[in-house]
């Protein structure tokens, strides 16, 4: 029985391609030293996946930035504002076409002299890793540029192995672009498949056996037009005679209505989840199998990092093995949403490091699988007894669960409510504030320093003392208060010098989390974070950024927001226990942190903010389970929040937000301000607000973050009258994207100041001319509604 892999984390032994890529993009290494670490990196990963004994090797699942931003390349998408000086030009082995052109679609940069805006970023379906946002209209011409995916088959076969080429399918590319004014991405599907069509027939020009596209979008509910044009669009596809073999892939849900399509495609191959997609059995079963076709049975969970249950996996190898031609034992999804292998983790908990399995260790499950589906049990007795071992003792451990907890989780509320309505609270903050109109604040985090870095390893080796790593933290407080008063800021923040990471920080002072030290996964780009591991039942054994707000309120007189990470996104960017609903285990998370929200409150702190950028990010992919979602997410949230006082102003923050389908959540919420990412997209996000159910404040970032580029004040500006003009100046606050940790301090000053002068002139301008239909008015003293 054969193995396959979706894919690897692209960043290699101790993230070198992320070392290589920062040291590209400051000057520090040349084009010649990123083609050579990024080789490297892909070398060294398709040797590790032969040597584990997997049979279907991909290659094309590497990136120097992004798969859907290759993609992009690969079928000659590539946007107007990028093209200038193209044709003719070299290209990266590594990227498919020239480097700065491709780092300029993914970050910004030069293209012929002119400053270009980068490509949208946004979650990749329900995980944390973003992708770049294909531009699809009516100028988008496409071509196929098979570069980078035939330079990668043929630097495999280089070692003498064997690879499965990964495309992002036609279907799934569209569905994850943008349409640029007005055009229909999709309408576009007939032309691409000529493309891959073009493509595929390079491919096996240059002895490529099989190739795999990836259609994660038939998860997501697909109405029967678009199931017809897809199966148009295969069919097309697959009439090259000169083609290798295909597998369509699936993964992040089951296949549902298109199912019955799938059966019937003309390719050789399909994938199944059936870590997130259990119901992909029965479907399989009602639909008849897929007798004709090889199947690849995702078993091994590539979202998430419990030992598999070997025995539970072999009893569902055995009932697919009789509806299928062939059966592939396989991931779930790429193993990029992973970190790469345990043996880095020195320091887990034994016991809890046991019960894992990250992406070097879910290699050998899937050889042990393989044995197992082709052998019977007696052939893996050993690896079965000790698996069995492992769970029986996770199950048993007294580490998992609290019966503290278990009481407070029976004792909580149902439906938990702030104390007054919407109208009511927003008078007593206004009143208790007294903010000028288009409020300024920022995010939360402020550069992290070098010298804030080291302090930091100091103390964690040893080197430097609490006392001393607590000064450190102080000072650096300190300047980020005066900073802020200087600027003009109007709600300040303390700068969470004391957080590495937003998620992190909370994990490592709350019970029932254990923290990977080298378990890094790829966010986007360069950019990885280590998601903590939730094993067991979540308390909070003392304050958690008490003492960082106070100390920062006792430095000023202006209003500093206490900074929260709230339930859900706790639970999202953590590896969550799999033993109980993560409904049950977002209860635990909103009482702890409601634990913390009420003592910030009784410190006199007024204005709260509590993170949920992930809250969008978890909504389930297909519509019917959604409802349910946001039903027990939004009451961890309320958890969280409920002790608010009305005049305790509750904000929260978003990250590329789809805002439209979280907006009525806000309501449910019961927040009285968010903010949420949407420079780079100009504030269309802004529209959902119009007629929706929420009623407090809004914030639309109007500074990339994610960008090296400084907005002028003018292009400032610019956004804050749009959004004026959608929301009304009375509900707008001024703020960036999102927190400024990565960035440099000089940009960050800059763009602070530009976006304190543009408020400041929106103020003015306001306070001249007589307010809009249905605005209050702007030069009305705060407090009055
Ligand atoms: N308060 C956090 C920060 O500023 C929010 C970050 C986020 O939304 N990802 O860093
Ligand atoms: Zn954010």
């Amino acid at each position: 029985m054969r193995t396959a892999v979706h894919g690897m984390g692209r960043m290699g032994e101790r993230r070198a391609l992320k070392w290589a890529l920062e040291g590209y993009w400051a000057g520090r290494i040349d084009a010649a030293q990123l083609e050579a670490a990024a080789s490297a990196v892909r070398r060294r990963t398709w040797k590790l996946l032969d040597g584990a004994g997997i049979d279907v090797v991909p290659s094309n699942d590497f990136s120097l930035y992004d798969h859907v931003l290759d993609t992009v390349v690969a079928v000659g998408a590539v946007p107007a504002r990028f093209r200038p000086g193209l044709a003719g030009e070299g290209v990266s082995a590594s990227a498919g076409i020239a480097l700065d052109r491709y780092f300029a679609m993914a970050r910004g940069g030069e293209i012929a002299g002119q400053t270009v805006a980068p490509l949208e970023l946004t979650k990749w379906f329900d995980t944390n890793y973003h992708h770049l946002v294909p531009e699809i209209g009516s100028g988008t011409t496409f071509a196929a540029r098979p570069t980078k995916v035939v330079d990668e088959l043929a630097e495999a076969a280089g070692l003498g192995i064997d690879t499965t080429p990964v495309l992002l399918g036609p279907l799934t590319f569209l569905v994850r672009s943008t349409a640029v004014v007005g055009a229909d991405p999709l309408a576009r599907l007939d032309e691409l498949a000529g493309v891959y069509m073009e493509l595929l027939g390079e491919l096996a020009a240059a002895g490529a056996n099989w190739v795999r596209l990836d259609e994660p979008a038939l998860v997501q509910d697909r109405s029967a037009d678009e199931l017809v044009a897809f199966r148009r669009t295969y069919e097309r596809i697959t009439s090259a005679l000169d083609r290798p073999r295909l597998v369509v892939s699936t993964y992040f849900g089951h296949v549902g209505d298109a199912m019955s399509v799938l059966r019937d495609l003309p390719v050789d191959g399909v994938g199944l989840d059936f870590c997130a997609g259990p119901e992909n059995l029965d479907l399989l079963e009602r639909t008849g199998g897929l007798p004709d076709k090889t199947l690849h049975a995702g078993v091994v969970d590539g979202r998430n990092v419990w030992v598999n249950d070997l025995a539970a996996s072999l009893a569902l190898l055995d009932r697919l093995r009789d509806l299928v031609g062939e059966l592939v034992v396989s991931s779930s999804c790429s193993f990029l949403h992973v970190p790469d292998r345990l043996a880095d983790e020195a320091s887990l908990d034994p016991a809890v490091r046991s019960w894992l399995a990250f992406a070097e260790e879910k290699l050998a499950e899937l050889a042990v699988l393989a044995r197992g589906a082709e052998g019977g049990p007696t052939a893996v007795e050993d690896d079965l007894a000790a698996n069995r071992d492992v769970l029986a003792s996770r199950r048993r451990s007294a580490l998992v669960a609290d019966p503290v907890v278990r009481r407070a989780v029976e004792a909580a509320p149902s439906d938990p409510r702030r104390s007054a309505p919407a109208a009511e609270r927003r008078a007593l903050q206004r009143a208790r504030l007294g903010l000028p109109p288009l409020p300024t604040t920022t995010i939360g985090s402020f550069p992290q320093t070098a010298e804030l870095r080291a302090s930091r390893a100091a103390w964690r080796s040893g080197r430097a003392g609490d006392d001393e790593y607590a000064a450190a933290l102080r000072a650096e407080v300190d300047r980020v208060v005066d900073l802020q008063e200087t600027l003009g800021f109007d709600v300040l923040v303390h700068g969470e010098p004391e957080r590495d990471d937003m998620v992190r920080y909370f994990a490592g002072l709350l019970t029932g989390f254990a923290l990977p030290e080298e378990g890094w996964v790829q966010s986007f780009g360069s950019r990885c974070v280590r998601p903590p591991v939730l094993y067991g039942d979540v308390s909070r054994p003392g304050p958690l950024t008490v003492p960082w707000a106070t100390y920062a309120q006792s430095r000023t007189d202006l209003p500093v927001k206490g900074m929260l990470t709230g339930p859900v996104t706790m639970l999202r960017w953590s590896f969550v226990r799999d033993d109980q609903p993560p409904s049950a285990t977002a209860t635990q998370l909103g009482l702890a942190i409601g634990d913390e929200l009420a003592d910030l409150q009784a410190a006199g702190v007024c204005v709260v903010q509590v993170d949920e950028p992930a809250l969008r990010e978890g909504m389930p992919l297909r519509r019917a389970e959604r409802d349910a979602y946001l039903a027990w997410a939004t009451r961890a949230f309320r958890l969280a929040t409920r002790v608010a006082e009305p005049a305790t102003q509750v904000h929260t923050h978003m990250c590329y937000a789809e805002l439209a389908d979280v907006v009525d959540a806000l309501a449910a919420m019961e927040v009285d301000v968010v903010s949420f990412e949407a420079a780079r997209s100009h504030l269309t996000l802004l529209d959902a607000f119009e007629g929706a159910a929420y009623e407090g404040d809004v914030g639309p970032g109007v500074y990339d973050v994610h960008s090296p580029l400084v907005p002028s004040p003018a292009d400032v500006e610019a956004l804050l009258w749009r959004a004026v003009g959608v929301v009304g100046a009375d509900r707008l606050w001024v703020n960036p994207d999102c927190g400024l940790k990565t960035r440099g301090y000089d940009e960050t000053v800059a763009a602070l100041a530009n976006i304190v002068a543009a408020a400041r002139s929106v103020r003015a301008a306001l306070a001249d001319r007589r307010p809009g239909p249905g605005e209050r008015d702007p030069s009305a003293p705060s407090g009055e509604t």
